[in-house]
């Protein structure tokens, strides 16, 4: 008996018809002797309503509010997966993050899992009851709903997992798989079979949002086996996990792309110690997460300083460096939010040269112009305009001839068709 953990995403419960789909592969899993534990999103579009609906409210709504607000989408999916489970002859049992014991520090709209106790849970599978878990949500210190950031039932999902011990945690979405790009602007684009942690962590936060980063963090860390799979398929989907020998050891693994950036420019910056800290500090103590950063050479002691933040964070941040304008003696802020960033992902690039020349030679045959560039050891970044980003993504995954399927994945698509790939022994 295997214990697995199932997430259904947003467009995996939109209506009653699909909650009756995901209740017949709940089904099928108990049939085979399997227990399962639910980890529901809200509605496809619920949280983007609810949002919408907040704004109309007011200009600025407060964070605790939202949080409030935005863990009632998945509230409502919890309760009707757990009638439409009893109405088919299924023990269920609906549970909202507080009642599992999911504790979060106090970061409203975007907090962090500190402790889950997950007592009901065990209680609720040992009386053989399914439980149907309101993901995105956990409560503060105070008792106050929180939320975990956006695509969070992710990371409840793999969190209950690890806590449970699960085999597995399947992520039920609308697409197969994690594919090499984005299918839905990549048609050529290929399913994986496997992606390791690191691989998928850095495609997740470069803008695959098939699995929310912090998720993927999460599975790293407690060694969660996690399957990206489609709803509406049987399809076996992708398994995330730790690199092995049977894995493709491709230079360039995927492209990602991420249009949720603006860059910052601090033009006319005093070429001087300490302030860069001064100006990243503050920007910091307003929880803005900072990605891409470049400093040019100084000339007349003055420099130009861009970087990029996450389009919504990026007027506060803004609001806070005009407050320290005249102390830095900065010329002008500038920002530029019709950017995309486009990056190449894979860990065989450790081992190889002459991936970013390559990289760097498609964008310009392509007449794409790049403005930022970063790396890291497995990841190749270019943040291009907006405008460009599709075309940029597609030249890419041709001249990586992402599409084509290397001989190692052929073997080991048949060691999968052979039932070579199991997830870990449970440990209870
Ligand atoms: P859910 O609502 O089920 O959580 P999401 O919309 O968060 O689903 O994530 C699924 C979407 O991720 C897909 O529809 C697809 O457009 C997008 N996506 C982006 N990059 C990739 C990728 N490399 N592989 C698969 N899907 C991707
Ligand atoms: N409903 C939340 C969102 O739309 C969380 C999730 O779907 O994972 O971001
Ligand atoms: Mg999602």
């Amino acid at each position: 008996m295997a214990l697995i953990v199932q997430k259904y995403g947003g467009t995996s419960v939109s209506d009653i018809d699909r909650i009756f789909v995901a209740v017949r592969r709940i089904v099928k899993a108990k049939s085979a002797g399997d227990q399962v534990v639910v980890v529901v999103s809200a509605m496809a579009g619920e949280t983007d309503r609810l949002i919408k609906l907040a704004h109309q409210a007011s200009a600025s709504p407060g964070a605790r509010e939202m949080d409030m607000l935005l863990s009632t989408g998945e509230r409502v999916t919890t309760a009707l997966l757990a009638i439409a489970l009893e109405a088919e002859g299924v023990k269920a049992c609906s549970f909202t993050g507080r009642q599992v014991g999911i504790q979060t520090d106090g970061a409203h709209t975007n907090a962090r899992i500190e402790k889950i106790t997950a007592e009901r849970l065990k209680d609720a599978l040992a009386d053989g009851i399914v439980p149907v878990v309101a993901g995105f949500q956990g409560i503060n210190q105070n008792s106050d709903v929180t939320t975990l950031g956006r695509g969070g039932s992710d990371l409840t999902a793999v969190a209950l997992a690890a806590v449970l011990a699960a085999d597995r945690c399947d992520i039920y979405t609308d697409v197969d798989g994690v594919y090499t790009a984005d299918p839905n602007m990549v048609p050529s684009a290929r399913k994986l079979l496997k992606i390791t942690y690191e691989e998928m962590l850095e495609m997740a936060s470069l803008g695959a949002k098939v699995l929310q980063p912090r998720s993927v963090l999460f599975a790293m860390k407690y060694q969660v086996p996690v399957c990206v799979r489609s709803s509406f398929t049987d399809d076996p989907g992708t398994l995330v996990t730790k690199e092995d020998k049977e894995m493709e050891q491709e230079v360039v693994s995927g492209v990602a792309c991420d249009k949720n950036q603006t860059k910052i420019t601090l033009v006319g910056v005093p070429d001087q110690p300490g302030i860069a800290s001064k100006i990243f500090s503050a920007i910091a103590e307003e929880s803005v997460v900072i990605d891409m950063i470049i400093q040019n050479i100084g000339q007349a002691g003055l420099t130009d300083l861009s970087f990029t933040v996450p389009k919504g964070d990026a007027e506060r941040a803004r609001k806070t460096l005009s407050k320290l304008k005249s102390e830095l003696g900065v010329e002008a802020i500038g920002l530029m939010d019709n950017i995309a960033k486009v990056s190449i992902v894979g860990v065989g690039m450790r081992s190889h040269s002459g991936t970013a020349a390559k990289m760097f030679t498609t964008l310009a045959c392509e007449g794409i112009n790049i403005i930022m560039i970063s790396t890291s050891e497995i990841k190749i970044s270019c943040v291009v305009d907006a405008k460009y980003a599709e075309l940029a993504v597609r030249a890419l995954h041709e001249a990586f001839e992402l599409g084509k399927t290397p001989a190692r994945a052929q073997w080991a698509a048949k060691r999968i068709g052979k039932g070579k790939i199991a997830g870990r022994r449970n440990k209870k």
